[in-house]
């Protein structure tokens, strides 16, 4: 048995961090060093930053605002926000005039389903008006419209993040199959696949045995410092995530927002943790990449059985992270399919808005005038004992995101603006 016996302690870091002389790597520069065959050595890596992003459900804020003078009303009973019902409460706030809720990211507006709390979220940290409607106890109506300025507290707790395990969905069925993993309802005879994940930069892919992620540590979630709260709901030592907890006013409203699905709006956050390489086992566990991890594929009817497994490798290795979007190619379509599947609404007029893309590659796969350019790539599969090449159609994890946020955090950490 080999012995390991390598080890630095976190003041260890914190002291040549202090220095200058730390050596912190994002998880997407060390896996590249890692596939050059080039990977610094235990005594060359102090900290690596690991980083997710993707549809994340068990996103929900819970926020105080003011809506009316004091005194207007005795309590709200229920109240949306652009339409989308918040829960009131658990605070009463009685004759206040203020109002606690707790609104989930994948509440949908009445008005129209493909909006949520998501792209509520968004908005309010974009700065735009958000218009609430109280119902009270005492019979009243009260509309108002808040923007940002007008919360006095507002705080995210994610219960179910940084997802580890997926599975990868296609339609083996001849009918197409409306679900949440997809935008559009997913083409029978195995015309695509959709998948999340972000592989090998996911913090629990990097630290499997939790022997740094625990309750307590220190993340960024969406921007925002966090800490992480404990295991997530549905949390299995197989197939683990986290619940994390952060300031909402805090967060950057780039790295949070709605993606629409074939059941309506749902959320996305972006997850950033620090891996501090303390001894020889969270180095070696470090060393995980793309073609090592299994990705199972299952029908997207029943979701739990596999027809074949395939790895994060085929799912990103060389693939376009952005489209390419070329207007000279667009037949200016009398309806624009782009426009209304884009599950982030960042194509519309005409414009691609790369600020709000997702990369999730549906525009180059619906597109009627291959207007969009983007290799998504696709997978080799062997299902009910036929082979079939499977596009990937759909991405709902963006390691553009994750990438960035990574590097954030690994410039926090250098400039001493956050303490391992
Ligand atoms: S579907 Fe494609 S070609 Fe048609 S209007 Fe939209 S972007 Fe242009
Ligand atoms: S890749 Fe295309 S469809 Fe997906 S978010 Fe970006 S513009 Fe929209």
């Amino acid at each position: 048995m080999i012995q390991l016996t390598k080890k630095r302690t976190v003041d260890d870091i914190n002291r040549k961090i202090e220095n200058g002389d730390a050596n912190i790597y994002t998880a997407e520069e060390f896996k590249k060093l890692i596939k050059k065959d080039s990977a610094p050595g235990f005594d060359e890596v102090d900290v690596v930053t690991c980083g997710t992003c993707g549809v994340m459900s068990g996103t929900a804020a819970i926020l105080n605002f003011i809506v009316a003078e004091p005194g207007e009303f005795i309590r709200a009973s229920e109240v949306y926000m652009n339409g989308v019902p918040a829960y009131a409460g658990p605070c009463p706030n009685e004759w206040l005039g203020s109002v606690d809720v707790i609104l989930h990211g994948t509440a949908h507006s009445i008005y129209d389903e493909s909006y949520g709390g998501g792209f509520l979220l968004k908005e309010i940290l974009e700065g735009k008006s958000v218009d609430v409607r109280v119902e009270s106890a005492d019979g009243k109506t009260i509309e108002n419209t808040i923007t940002k300025a007008d919360i006095t507290r507002a705080q995210i707790i994610g219960a179910r993040m940084a997802f580890k395990n997926y599975t990868a969905f296609t339609n083996p069925g001849r009918e197409p199959v409306k679900s949440i993993f997809s935008a559009v309802p997913l083409e029978g005879n195995l015309r695509g696949l959709t998948f999340s994940g972000c592989g090998d930069l996911n913090p629990l892919q990097n630290d499997i045995p939790h022997n740094v992620i625990r309750q307590g540590s220190r993340v960024l979630l969406n921007g925002a410092v966090g800490y992480v709260l404990g295991d997530g709901t549905r949390s299995s030592a197989e197939k683990p995530n986290l619940m994390l907890s952060a300031d909402l006013c805090q967060m950057d409203p780039y790295y949070l927002g709605g993606f629409k699905t074939g059941q309506g709006g749902e959320v996305y956050d972006t997850v950033a943790v620090p891996i501090p390489v303390l001894n020889e086992e969270i180095y070696n566990n470090l060393l995980i990449t793309d073609d090592e991890i299994d990705l199972p594929v299952a029908d997207i009817k029943g979701r739990h059985l596999p027809l074949d497994s395939t790895d994060y490798g085929r799912m990103w290795t060389d693939h376009d992270l952005r489209p390419q979007y070329d207007r000279t190619k667009c037949g200016t379509c009398e309806k624009c399919t782009v426009e209304e599947i884009c599950p982030t609404n960042a194509f519309s007029a005409e414009r691609l808005n790369l600020a709000y893309c997702f990369g999730c590659g549906m525009c180059a796969n619906y597109c009627r005038h291959d207007a969009f350019e983007m290799n998504t790539g696709s997978v080799d599969l062997t299902i009910n004992d036929r082979n079939v090449n499977v596009p990937i159609i759909c991405r709902q994890s963006d390691r553009l995101r994750a990438n960035k946020l990574s590097m954030k955090l690994k410039n926090m950490i250098e400039n001493k603006v956050f303490r391992l």
